[in-house]
């Protein structure tokens, strides 16, 4: 067990289980055939999940000695993740991109295997030059900021004019460009859906150019996906499909959720959800994962971004299976976006148990999605 878990719950606790051998998608292990340990059997029966190890397309590790701790907790879940580049200053250049990629490596427990897939930031002026070389040090991405849409993003581009080169080299060499799809001179619960007619603008004038529209938070955005070509695709958070906005602020404010796009209603959740189950190679997971300390989001200027990365894929299983479809989450954290990006299929595996645990108040200095609420499913 990697080291850390016993933090979250019943590690320590778990009935043996045996290791699942299905290649391929969830699989149901039978606890009464796997317990080895004829000690344990007198113990309430518990199930394991297992699934292949799970890719991030979309995570915040922030820098400093507070990115090893987050770093480390990611590396419990996900076996390979896509750091966003909105550090201060920005990841925007070959030299930044190897130099934050050694940090995050070093900061790993040792003999961790948890790769860190490295994106840049697009700033306006960007040339070819400087997308080639980002591309040289690894970058699979280039982010797209529209200017102050969210945390650290005021120096992004104010129109897809201002990086039009790059864009252009990006289409030619095949990098993917990830967009906040957010216009933030709109109504704050309006931004998505102002933002789209500009995703159109950009699909019109590269019509090569592959794209992942992030972190989608409403029924509008997941339409626009899915009727969109197989060369655009979105990633959709853990907090967008388990919460709305009134769980946010319907009864007394809860900042720990307070995240960029806003949370939406209940009919936008369950367009979100119908995408994630849907099997669709289109939609796949990007935690969005974006600690903040608990005394800034406590504050009367809490920025946004949820901590979902220790409690994602617990919080994932229970949906999945609460709506009987455990079989489409293989495809949504493992399979679509390792797809999209043209890497290799995850290798390894997770096992999660059939646990009842109610999530700490605090994880590693910031306050976790679901915190203090119970999940039926935890790391074996
Ligand atoms: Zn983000």
């Amino acid at each position: 067990m990697p080291k850390g878990r016993d933090l979250l719950g019943c590690g320590g606790k778990a009935i043996v289980l045996g290791r699942v051998k299905q290649a391929k998608g969830a699989a149901m292990v039978d606890p009464k055939e796997s317990i080895r340990d004829k000690n344990l059997k007198a113990r309430p029966e518990r199930s394991a999940l297992g699934l292949p190890m799970p890719d991030d397309f979309h995570l915040h590790l922030r820098q400093g000695e507070a990115m090893v701790l987050y770093a480390r907790r990611e590396a419990l879940s996900f076996g390979r993740a896509l750091v966003m580049p909105n550090t201060l200053p920005p990841i925007a250049s070959s030299e930044s991109i190897s130099i934050y990629k050694k940090q995050i490596l070093a900061a790993l427990s040792e003999g961790s295997g948890f790769e860190p897939l490295m994106s840049f930031k697009l700033l306006p002026g960007m040339s070819a030059e400087d997308l080639r070389a980002c591309a040289e040090a690894g970058a699979i991405a280039g982010k797209y900021y529209p200017s102050g849409a969210t945390t650290n993003a005021a120096d992004g581009p104010r129109s897809p004019d201002e990086v039009s080169e790059a864009l252009d080299a990006m289409e030619e060499s095949g990098i993917v460009l990830c967009i906040h799809g957010e216009d933030p001179e709109a109504p704050s619960l309006g931004r998505e859906i102002a933002f789209l007619r500009q995703v159109e603008g950009i699909m019109t004038r590269w019509p090569r150019l592959k794209i992942v529209l992030e972190h989608l938070s409403t029924a509008e955005a997941a339409a626009f996906v899915a009727s969109g070509p197989p060369r655009l695709a979105a990633t959709l958070t853990a907090h967008h499909l388990l919460y709305t906005i009134d769980d946010m602020l319907g009864g007394s404010l809860n900042p720990h959720i307070f995240c960029k796009p806003i949370l939406k209603s209940a009919a936008d959740r369950r367009a979100l959800r119908l995408a994630a189950f849907s099997g669709s190679p289109k939609f796949f997971f990007g935690s969005d994962s974006a600690p903040h300390p608990r005394n800034r989001k406590e504050s009367a200027s809490a920025p946004g971004g949820v901590y979902s990365a220790p409690t994602a894929i617990p919080a994932l299983a229970g949906l999945f299976e609460a709506e009987g479809t455990l079989a489409a989450l293989p495809g949504f954290l493992a399979q679509f976006g390792a797809a999209f990006y043209g890497l290799a299929s995850p290798s390894g595996y997770i096992e999660l148990l059939k646990c009842d645990w109610v999530v700490p108040g605090e994880i590693d200095g910031v306050v976790p999605m679901c915190a203090g609420e119970k999940l039926a499913w935890n790391f074996a």
